[in-house]
């Protein structure tokens, strides 16, 4: 079961969400939590759990053989990306922006472009009784996220039950990367805070999820200030909304220190718990 947490942006307690209550869940029954912010992973900060595998993530790229080339130019044509130029008689690829779609090289007429393994990051594997923990991370200068969640996701399908629950830590936004992470989730909660930035990125991401056809509800963080417009917002669109997360200054103080919360603040465990009752409830 996939349970994706995702925001409009980032900074509204995506990761304290979902480190949290994969730790309180793990202590009921085995839970895996993966990390699919592959450009800043950070949930590990939080465990102390030991390393069981690492595994260098490679993806397909084009790359260029001058000496058959025609220069005919319908690579650079068909490619949606940029990630292929012609410069003169020069063939360039470009690997951070190329999404391995294949296209150019299966278009060439000559064959100029075969597809050949490009490093672009690392898996973690982590373990810690109960409680599994994956992460991805980016090799620097990598811009493509999406490839590498996509082999976060296999490698996940490839290792657990797909019945055992996977908490899904997503990157932030409303682009390619968020909607690979989410896709194929059971259901998606949405974490924002009260503000009128919050809400501005909430309803983006309402949108999104509408259109992927997803089951959602929503978790305000920071609740207290701001406004109630978010509140409003779900009771008028019938859109669940599971928990309030309370701003307190330990709760923020507690994070920054890379310690779970919930064991040591009342009113977050109560929202965590909520959170965990409303999908035992719904969605097992
Ligand atoms: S499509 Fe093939 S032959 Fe044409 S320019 Fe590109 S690499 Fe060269
Ligand atoms: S594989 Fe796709 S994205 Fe990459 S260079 Fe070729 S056409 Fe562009």
């Amino acid at each position: 079961v996939k349970i994706a947490i995702a925001s409009g942006k980032g900074g509204t307690g995506k990761t304290s969400l979902s480190t949290n209550l994969a730790a309180m869940w793990s202590k009921e029954e085995p839970v895996v939590l993966c990390d699919l912010d592959v450009e800043e992973p950070n949930s590990a900060l939080f465990f102390h759990a030991e390393l069981i595998r690492q595994e260098v993530k490679f993806k397909k790229i084009p790359v260029w053989k001058e000496d058959t080339c025609s220069l005919c130019g319908q690579c650079k044509d068909v490619c949606n990306f940029n990630a292929i130029i012609k410069l003169g008689k020069k063939i360039m690829v470009f690997p951070e922006l190329c999404h391995s779609c294949h296209a150019c090289s299966e278009l060439c007429p000559t064959s100029s472009l075969p597809m050949k393994d490009y490093r672009m990051g690392e898996l973690k594997h982590f373990h810690d009784g109960p409680l599994n923990f994956i992460e991805s991370k980016l090799d620097i200068g990598q811009e493509q996220a999406v490839p590498l969640i996509r082999q976060t996701l296999n490698y996940l399908d490839q290792h657990f039950d797909k019945d055992l629950i996977s908490i899904l830590d997503s990157p932030p936004g409303t682009s390619c990367p968020v909607i690979e992470a989410t896709k194929d989730a059971d259901f998606v909660i949405l974490i924002t805070e009260p503000t009128p930035f919050g809400f501005h990125d909430l309803k983006l991401a309402v949108e999104t999820m509408e259109e992927l056809g997803k089951q959602f509800g929503v978790v305000i963080n920071r609740h207290g200030i701001g406004n109630s417009a978010v509140e409003e917002y779900c009771l008028e669109n019938e859109i669940p909304l599971i928990a309030k997360i309370p701003n307190k200054r330990e709760i923020a103080e507690l994070y920054a220190k890379g310690k779970l919360v919930y064991p040591h603040v009342n009113e977050f465990r109560e929202a965590i718990l909520q959170v965990k009752m409303y999908l035992q409830e719904h969605i097992l």
